[in-house]
């Protein structure tokens, strides 16, 4: 069985002071989970002092970018030592938001996954349909290209460390939820995507999350499908009752 992973996205959010105070919070509720995988994603400037608050914890910090490159003249990027450096273990590859609003490339989210787990930091790439796209009966061949773009050349025994995140763009932040049926439907379809890219191994064993409006009232019909491993969660993670709340309902399904 795989080990649900929940994910909290804070984006472009929270002060230093605010940050500190929701892995606080968090803390409080998770330092000793160990069936469920508890993330926090924080801004690069406010990783330093959460990764601080989460030391001797089971929660895993996550960056929500990273720089393909090692080092050197890429003004305003950040590498993989300095988030190394910081403890962080998971690292959020071509989300939507990337995609969209800092042309982020399948080809260039793909060096930077190669790049992530040559380091050992676990990455999270998203994919998702837009909504045109899904109107136009795309979402498949969205999907596909995306995964298969994302994720080329990656070895099988390497999808045990990854995390895809199936994100609908037209779920993210809109309070529209993919109903859990329209999320298994695509989950098992990534599933068979990574089974014909690595091997039968690799599909069982890669954890696939849903984003796109999660909350605690969405969260167990979501997580309870066969192939949906988790979520990544936005707005929703935002605050501490209601990611503690997320994480809870996977916690429930791992018993
Ligand atoms: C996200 O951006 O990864 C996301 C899922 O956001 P929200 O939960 O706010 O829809």
């Amino acid at each position: 069985m795989r080990k649900k992973i929940v994910a909290g996205n804070w984006k472009m959010n929270k002060t230093v002071e605010e940050a500190v105070a929701l892995a606080e919070g968090i803390k409080r509720e998770l330092a000793d989970c160990k069936v469920v995988d508890v993330v926090v994603c924080p801004p690069f400037t406010a990783l330093k002092a959460v990764s601080d608050v989460l030391s001797e914890t089971m929660i895993k910090l996550g960056a929500q970018n990273m720089c393909a490159e090692d080092d050197g003249p890429y003004t305003g990027e950040i590498s993989h030592t300095m988030l190394r450096e910081l403890f962080v273990r998971y690292v959020i590859l071509g989300h939507s938001e990337r995609r969209e609003y800092f042309g982020e490339t399948d080809e260039l989210v793909n060096r930077k996954v190669h790049k992530a787990l040559e380091k050992n930091l676990r990455p999270i790439v998203c994919v998702g349909e837009k909504l045109e796209q899904r109107e136009a009966g795309e979402t498949e061949a969205v999907v596909e290209r995306q995964v298969r773009g994302s994720l080329a050349g990656v070895a099988p025994e390497s999808f045990n460390e990854l995390v895809i995140a199936y994100e609908p763009v037209w779920a993210i932040g809109t309070g529209r939820t993919a109903t859990a049926e329209q999320a298994q439907e695509v989950h098992a379809f990534i599933r068979r995507v990574v089974a014909d890219m690595a091997g039968e191994a690799a599909a069982a064993a890669v954890r696939i999350q849903y984003g796109g409006s999660v909350k605690p009232n969405n969260a167990a019909e979501l997580f309870a499908c066969p192939d949906i491993d988790g979520g990544l969660i936005g707005g929703a993670s935002l605050e501490v009752n209601s990611f503690v709340a997320i994480v809870k309902a996977a916690i429930e399904l791992q018993k």
